[in-house]
């Protein structure tokens, strides 16, 4: 926390998002998914929670995460962008407002070089970064403690 506040108070944190980019969406790495998620995701797009899942879910003991389609890294990603943008998960929605990016600069401004958001747009508020930050610890408590998974 403590780098987080070093952070913005040197310099504060700039961002809005990019019409029609989809950068974000095509970085390596997974999408998590809390069990709201995930029955949110299956009721926009018609499906049991349990079609979906069978569909587009890898679960483990503490997590649950989409499946990637072949040479792609999200099922959702199309060329008008996310085909559930009304429901994505959580970190969909919290990007770039991560823990590990707002609480360490060196992580932000990496994160600027594929965000062009980054460092535009409105100066964010200490608070609200923080606080929105901190939704990702809450819905997704598995991923920020020291044990390992499943
Ligand atoms: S679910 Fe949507 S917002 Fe999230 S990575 Fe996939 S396409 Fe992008
Ligand atoms: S990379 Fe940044 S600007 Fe582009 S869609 Fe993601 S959050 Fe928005």
């Amino acid at each position: 926390m403590k780098k987080g506040w070093e952070m913005v108070q040197a310099e504060g944190l700039r961002f809005t998002c990019i019409r029609g980019c989809t950068n974000c969406c095509e970085q390596k790495g997974w999408v998590y998914l809390t069990e709201q998620d995930l029955r949110n995701a299956a009721a926009f797009l018609g499906l049991t929670a349990e079609a979906f899942e069978e569909r587009y879910v890898y679960r483990t003991r503490r997590r649950m995460r989409l499946r990637k389609p072949p040479n792609a890294q999200c099922h959702f990603l199309s060329a008008g962008g996310c085909a559930i943008h009304p429901v994505k998960p959580v970190q969909c929605r919290l990007f770039p407002f991560w823990p590990e990016l707002v609480e360490d600069r060196k992580e932000w401004h990496r994160t600027g070089k594929y965000c062009p958001g980054i460092g535009q747009g409105p100066l964010i508020q200490i608070g609200t970064a923080l606080e929105t930050a901190h939704q990702m610890r809450t819905a997704y408590p598995a991923l920020y403690e020291n044990s390992p998974d499943s």
